[in-house]
């Protein structure tokens, strides 16, 4: 079966990794969120992408889901006493990421050609692809104004009161070589459980991604259980633009685009709720603690989408 995942960064990557683990590298795509990127001293980061990618490599600090396992910290420490910036945490490792990042992107490759590259030297086989290898800028507008996607989340913690979106350089930018052609030829779309708002909805915007989907069978995996997000600011996100935040909230949110929805046991009772949009619905455990958790959650939306295949 073919495979697109859409993923943004923590929730993303277990999913991701979990198909992985079922699929073969020519059944799955992964497409990554990229409006998270940002310019640190010089230096391109991109968190998202490079948390699915050290997730798949199992090179992923397991504790914090993102940076890398067995990190040092001298540079940081350097850093803080010239007192640089600090409030982004960059890891010794991590730090090598974006240096030879940036440095391949000056010589004129794209951000796909470097991922590529990267995943061959890490030992990923499956296909990671950015949306896009153009610039695109997550604004969140809060009651602080305008923020960067990183300012909000990192340095001001999440905690600005948040009015809306905007995903700057959308218009320009185009889906990353092959992205488009996946999501036409696949059999089955995962909208991993990633923020729908900052992780999911950025790879929407990016031109083409929208009126290729609403051709493919989208399956999403709520990232809010219980009315809540298991790390981050998804449900406060939805609380704060005026919707409470539940499993149906994320399945109405994207709305007309899915024609199937996975979420936890613990939201059982919203199954009537989200059926009469038009959903099948998968209730299982989504709760990924574990490398085996993520393979069983996995193998489980493939049954269900082989399911909907035949239906
Ligand atoms: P980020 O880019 O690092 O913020 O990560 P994502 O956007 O990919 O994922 C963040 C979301 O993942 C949060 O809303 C969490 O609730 C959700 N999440 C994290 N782990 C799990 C999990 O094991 N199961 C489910 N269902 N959601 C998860
Ligand atoms: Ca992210």
């Amino acid at each position: 079966m073919k495979v697109v995942a859409l993923a943004g960064g923590v929730g993303g990557a277990k999913l991701a990794d979990g198909l992985a683990r079922c699929l073969s590298p020519d059944e799955l795509t992964i497409v990554v969120n990229t409006g998270d990127d940002f310019i640190h001293f010089g230096l391109k980061i991109c968190p998202d992408l490079d948390t699915v990618c050290y997730t798949l490599a199992g090179i992923a600090n397991p504790e914090t889901g993102w940076g890398r396992g067995g990190e040092t910290w001298n540079t940081l420490c350097a850093l803080e006493t010239l007192g640089a910036p600090t409030w982004f945490q960059l890891g010794d490792q991590d730090l090598a990421t974006h240096l030879e990042r940036t440095r391949r992107l000056a010589e004129g490759e794209t951000l796909s050609e470097v991922t590529r590259f990267f995943c061959q030297r890490w030992g990923i086989r499956h296909r990671v692809q950015p949306m896009s290898d153009d610039p695109m800028q997550t604004i969140v507008e809060t009651d602080l104004g305008d923020l960067s996607f990183q300012e909000y989340f990192v340095k001001y913690r999440f905690e600005p009161s948040v009015r809306g979106f905007r995903f700057e350089g959308a218009a320009q930018a185009k889906a990353a070589p092959g992205v488009l052609e996946a999501i036409t030829s696949c059999d089955v779309v995962i909208f991993c459980p990633s923020n729908p708002w900052v992780s999911i909805d950025p790879i929407l915007a990016v031109p083409g991604i929208r009126q290729a989907l609403l051709r493919a069978r989208v399956i999403a995996v709520s990232p809010i259980i219980g009315g809540k997000a298991l790390k981050g600011p998804a449900a406060k996100m939805f609380s704060e633009i005026g919707i409470p935040p539940s499993a149906q909230a994320v399945a109405l949110h994207y709305g007309s685009l899915l024609t199937g929805f996975v979420f936890d046991r613990l939201d059982a009772g919203e199954e009537m709720g989200i059926r009469s949009l038009g959903l099948r619905t998968l209730i299982t455990d989504t709760v990924m603690k574990s490398p085996a958790d993520r393979q069983r959650l996995a193998t489980q939306i493939l049954t269900f989408a082989q399911q909907e295949l035949l239906s």
